[in-house]
């Protein structure tokens, strides 16, 4: 591959963050080479660059950009990892420009806010007016288990001398403020049987009859009950979506597994789930006599709840606004970096260029008016004076 290190636009700084195949692997770590080429691109124009360590993963790379040693830190987030290319109806790793959009795997969700992140940073720092101090931290693993953010929320952040006053997560929102997100707590329950042969069953004790009993119970005494609702984001939902249970046709089975994804609004608490379900669970162990369930430890991601970082993005949005966007706050029924950062107290607000819609998509691409507009925005909230943001910090 023929690696560019001077781009000399943004497209063309895309198109070389998208020719890097990131394809999230649970356990590998497929966006080092992407976060090595950011880091000597960042270097090259005289920034600081950082390697975080991710357990297990490749790590994040942090870009830094101080003006001022004891000043105000804004920061900024985007995610090197993308979704699978299978089905893809164009090249995923060679864009391709056509009718103002650029095509490939990565250039709206979320290649395309980072490269105008780091553009925006490039111009800001070449004008040298200036007085706020801007971080970019590309993060790995987002689309799957969200490493990366947890990693930097939990333990990288601590070990930085500053703290920023804010984050903006880059996802595709058309440069429109999202400041609620929806969380999901996703976990497994077993049923456990006796295995026996099948010409005896009476033997045996199936654990796909002992689910099917489980099941039923959820989706009559839990799911109707949820009733959670956010004005930004609408309902909570659950359902369950994976099945496995058996081994061979003529073994009566003794084990079977479901997994269940339960979306969280804002404002709802992930730990708060599971004992609600194990109450139901309880009155089917009284109903059934040697019922073995029980649930598996939960993935728990909560929302973004909009009251937490309320003077952040009230700020960011006025400063949108002075520019000409659509401030408008929305919510999105998806997770983004956002929830893992807003868990450990650190404002945040989800802002990008490009639509959702085109993301995770055969034939993904971003408009290159967006990509613009991406960076224009990030540009005008770089170069807000830290007076501006007083009130951002609680
Ligand atoms: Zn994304």
């Amino acid at each position: 591959m023929n690696v560019n290190m001077e781009p000399e636009t943004c497209e063309q700084l895309l198109s070389q963050m998208v020719s890097f195949n990131t394809v999230n692997t649970p356990g590998a770590s497929t966006e080092q080479p992407l976060g090595q080429y950011l880091d000597s691109v960042a270097r090259n124009w005289g920034f600081k660059t950082h390697i975080l360590p991710v357990a297990g993963r490749a790590p994040n790379v942090l870009i830094t950009h101080e003006v001022k040693s004891d000043g105000k830190w804004l920061m900024f987030d985007s995610h090197m990892d993308t979704v699978d290319v299978a089905g893809m109806t164009v090249d995923p790793f060679n864009t391709k420009t056509e009718d103002g959009k650029i095509f490939g795997r990565g250039t709206c969700d979320t290649k395309g806010t980072g490269a105008a992140m780091l553009w925006a940073l490039r111009e800001y720092a070449k004008e040298n007016t200036g007085s706020m101090n801007i971080a970019i931290l590309f993060t790995v693993d987002e689309e799957i288990g969200g490493h990366g953010a947890k990693a930097f929320a939990n333990e990288q952040c601590q070990t930085l001398d500053w703290e920023p006053i804010g984050i903006i997560v880059g996802e595709p929102t058309m440069m429109t403020p999202i400041v609620a997100c929806n969380g999901a707590v996703r976990w497994q329950i077993h049923t456990r049987g006796i295995a026996v042969h099948s010409s005896d069953p009476s033997r045996g004790r199936s654990a796909i009859s002992d689910m099917m009993r489980v099941v039923d119970a959820i989706e009559t005494h839990y799911i109707p009950t949820i009733q959670a609702e956010h004005p930004f984001t609408g309902k909570a939902a659950c359902s369950i979506n994976i099945i496995r249970g058996g081994m061979q046709t003529n073994v009566i089975p003794d084990l079977c597994t479901i997994d269940i994804d339960r979306r969280l609004v804002p404002g709802e608490d992930g730990k708060k789930i599971l004992p609600v379900v194990e109450k139901i669970l309880d009155n089917l162990r009284h109903q059934h006599e040697g019922l073995q369930v029980e649930q598996a430890k939960p993935f728990i991601m909560n929302g973004l709840d909009p009251e937490s970082g309320k003077n952040f993005s009230a700020n960011v949005r006025q400063i949108l606004e002075r520019y000409g966007y659509d401030s408008t706050p929305l919510g999105a029924r998806y997770g983004t970096n956002g929830n893992a950062y807003s868990a450990t107290g650190i404002s945040c607000l989800i802002l990008g260029p490009g639509n959702i819609a085109q993301a995770h998509m055969k034939d993904e691409w971003l408009n290159l008016e967006q990509l613009e507009s991406g960076i224009r925005g990030y540009h005008a909230l770089m170069t807000e004076p830290p007076e501006s943001w007083e009130s951002s910090v609680n």
